[in-house]
């Protein structure tokens, strides 16, 4: 076979790339080196599966999890194309029986751990054989930015950097924002590589955040609307899990559920009874989902807020593959930023981190948790908010998600948005949002006397409003970079990179506020 068409065609039953695709193909097919930053169901596997049937040696594919290796390699040799995986899912004899076989050069594609590249066995093996392409599938792993950091993946570069002959380094990824996506550049190594970055715009899905007092009863009404429709509902622990999926059960909801802590047994057969349609919802972890390509997923519920936006984009991602309308609706509480604050804290230790480092890393998982926090709030355009977060430019409302249909209002706030920031500035950018709020409203603590801000100019400059209020504008400039707010146990307000358009320049703030049904007022009892 000689061509890429012909490839794609023979193997893989499809008659045009997709965008990105032959891009990245032509590349790889050149020799050169490639960066691949495309979402959940874009089409990465085929952008190294189809040079490796034209390269001349071997493709070895890093990849993080053993049951995507599988998936992977399973739907390979069922095309026809000779695949083969190399992981701790294998026998000792059925490992060096792969190995011999790859040694006599009977596979194109290897599937390997990272772990795997630099133990005596492996490098024995490919001393033997021609490497012509090494593809980092879930690349993200190499940076401690990303949200699924793995050590393991740092040693990709000890293992090029020992091949006889270097080969062509493909990464890919759906989650990188510029930082992660730079990490990945420098940590990869990656030669003047072809950079590939398809829009993370999924038209198909509809963004929704509710912030419902009862869970359950919203989890009831939202999945009315989609009797018998297939759809996942994620909770952010097994005991979750359980309690939602027995509740659904309860109701009349054939619900099944998957995490950790089931048997394999059990896993596997929940996890077909939902690719098979036989139930409708699955209840379900994080650990549910990385490479399920289900394509008629309809909708997408997070019972819990994840961690950061990362991750609500692959898992909200995993809706309407098939390109059909799909929903991703976020149930939000204060208490699920309390639970994600806690695992930063608490949660498993990297081992391998020193102090220094480990304090590093949970101020990253503080930023990105505030930053999913900020989606979990904002009243402003939902897929706005995540393009942006992922880097790319697009228009302030899109008119398909919660925020852009709700009744809302535009208000001009522009004069208080200058108020909170110089009230920040001539305070030195040394209090905490209470304190700030509680100067502007002219509140007559002690606190505020004893410090003498009642003297501040801005005193009571916002008495007008309730504090509610103040606090919903202060929101707003946290996201969108007029204020920052520094870390620690006792974070204090600053003016941030865009603080000083709206201070001087005359950029004017908007603030969408959305027109909330007035609850009817509870009668006190009579004494
Ligand atoms: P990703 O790894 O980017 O999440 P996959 O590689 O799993 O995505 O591909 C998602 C789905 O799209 C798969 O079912 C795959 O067969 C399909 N697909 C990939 N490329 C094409 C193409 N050029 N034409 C049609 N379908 C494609």
């Amino acid at each position: 076979m000689v061509n890429k068409a012909e490839v794609l065609k023979e193997y893989f039953g499809y008659d045009s790339f997709r965008t990105g695709q032959e891009q990245v193909v032509d590349a790889l097919l050149a020799g050169r080196d490639a960066l691949a930053v495309m979402p959940t169901g874009a089409g990465k596997s085929l952008c190294f599966q189809v040079p490796a049937l034209l390269l001349p040696g071997i493709t070895l594919v890093v990849s993080p999890l053993i049951s995507l290796m599988q998936d992977q390699v399973r739907e390979l040799v069922e095309s026809g194309v000779p695949a083969a995986y190399l992981n701790s899912a294998l026998t000792d004899s059925q490992y060096a029986h792969a190995l011999r076989n790859a040694a006599a050069g009977k596979y194109k594609i290897i599937y390997a751990a990272p772990e795997r590249l630099l133990t005596d066995r492996f490098q024995a093996f490919v001393q033997q054989v021609q490497i012509s392409l090494v593809a980092v599938d879930e690349a993200h792993c190499v940076s401690q930015w990303g949200q699924d950091f793995r050590p393991g993946y740092l040693q990709i570069i000890e293992f090029v950097a020992g091949l006889a002959e270097r080969p062509a380094v493909a990464a890919f990824t759906a989650t990188a924002t510029e930082v992660v996506k730079k990490d990945i550049v420098r940590l990869l190594q990656l030669k003047d590589p072809c950079e590939v970055v398809t829009g993370f715009d999924r038209e198909n899905l509809f963004y929704e955040v509710r912030r419902p007092h009862n869970k359950k009863n919203e989890l009831l009404a939202v999945l009315s609307r989609f009797r018998d429709e297939s759809g996942i509902v994620y909770c952010s622990t097994r005991k979750n899990v359980e309690d939602v999926c027995d509740f659904l059960n309860e109701q009349g909801y054939p619900a099944a559920r998957y995490h950790a802590g089931l048997s394999q047994v059990e896993r596997q057969k929940n996890q077909e009874d939902f690719l098979y349609d036989r139930v409708a919802v699955m209840v379900a972890t994080n650990a549910f989902g990385m490479g399920i390509d289900k394509s008629n997923v309809r909708f997408v519920i997070h019972f819990n807020m994840p961690k950061d936006l990362e991750s609500y984009y692959q898992e909200a991602g995993r809706a309407g593959r098939d390109g059909a309308p799909a929903q991703c609706i976020l149930l939000y509480s204060g208490q699920d930023v309390r639970t994600n604050q806690f695992l930063i804290e608490h949660g498993n230790e990297d081992d391998t981190l020193d102090e220094a480092a480990r304090e590093e890393v949970h101020k990253k998982d503080r930023e990105r948790l505030r930053q999913m926090t900020f989606y979990s709030t904002t009243q402003h355009c939902l897929r706005h908010f995540i393009l942006k977060y992922f880097g790319e430019k697009s228009p302030m409302f899109c008119n398909a998600c919660g925020n852009c249909t709700a009744a809302a209002e535009e208000v001009d706030m522009t004069v208080d948005a200058q108020k909170i920031l110089c009230c920040v500035r001539r305070t030195g950018e040394r209090f905490g949002a209470g304190i700030i709020t509680d100067i502007l409203l002219g509140a007559e603590s002690e606190r505020i006397q004893s410090l003498g801000l009642n003297h501040q100019s801005t005193y009571g400059s916002l008495s007008n409003l309730k504090a509610d209020a103040v606090r919903t504008r202060i929101q707003w400039l946290l996201e969108n970079g007029c204020l920052q707010r520094t870390d620690g146990d006792y974070p204090v307000l600053q003016l941030g990179s865009e603080a000083s358009d709206v201070l001087f320049r005359g950029q004017k703030v908007m603030l969408r506020t959305v027109k909330e049904e007035k609850k009817p007022e509870r009668r006190r009892a009579q004494p």
